[in-house]
């Protein structure tokens, strides 16, 4: 019997679906709310974040989202999100926390006070969804302490939290459910292409 014999393909295929269905009986739910983190060089991390809001949202769910990077332009996903100002808190917490201030204390500052608000937001149950947009951008600087996010993240109760930024903290990773690494294989900016609207911001 070879494996282009029908009936051998159809007995692989029956023992394949068996297999699959006992894993899925053997599944179950979690006990606390996911943590998720999207880190790499390549591009995606927020974007992806902003798909997983899209499809909480759709559900009918409340999410909030901390952006602990102030970035300088309007961007595509703000300007949509804002329809959505009964489900959806979107705080912008990078008041001063941006690559121009080239003030340790005060970036220190306002990342300290992003993760004050983010601890009350995933704290208080009131969420399916709190995204922390950049916040190991903050780690990565040691503006905050990967310690201090790990508490705010204890009292997540049944809230699914996504942390994203390049070099997530390894203790950070160690804790999360998920981790996805974003690889570049190629970015338009390297071939000198600025920043595109809808497609960058
Ligand atoms: P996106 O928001 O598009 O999902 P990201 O969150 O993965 O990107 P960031 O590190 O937050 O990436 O960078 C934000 C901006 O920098 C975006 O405009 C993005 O297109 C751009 N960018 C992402 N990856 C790269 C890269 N490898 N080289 C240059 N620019 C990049
Ligand atoms: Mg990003």
């Amino acid at each position: 019997m070879t494996s282009s014999d029908p009936e051998h393909h159809k007995n692989e295929m029956k023992k394949l679906q068996e297999a699959q269905s006992k894993k899925r009986r053997e599944l179950k739910d979690p006990e606390h709310g996911l943590v998720l983190v999207h880190t790499g060089n390549g591009k995606g991390k927020s974007s992806s974040a902003f798909g997983v809001i899209a499809r909480a949202l759709g559900w009918g769910q409340k999410v909030a989202v901390v952006q602990f990077i102030k970035g300088k332009w309007k961007t595509g996903e703000k300007q949509f999100f804002d329809r959505f100002s009964e489900e959806l808190d979107w705080h912008v917490m990078g008041d001063g926390f941006t690559w121009d201030t080239q003030d340790r204390e005060q970036d220190i500052e306002a990342a300290e006070k992003a993760l004050q608000k983010a601890k009350e937001l995933i704290s208080s149950g009131n969420y399916a969804l709190v995204v922390l947009d950049e916040i190991n951008i903050a780690l990565r600087y040691d503006y905050l302490h990967t310690d201090a996010v790990i508490a705010a993240l204890e009292r997540r109760g049944e809230t699914n939290v996504i942390l994203t930024g390049r070099d997530a903290k390894a203790k950070l990773m160690d804790y999360a459910d998920t981790v996805t690494e974003m690889t570049e294989v190629k970015h338009a900016f390297h071939a000198g292409i600025r920043a595109q609207q809808g497609i960058d911001f």
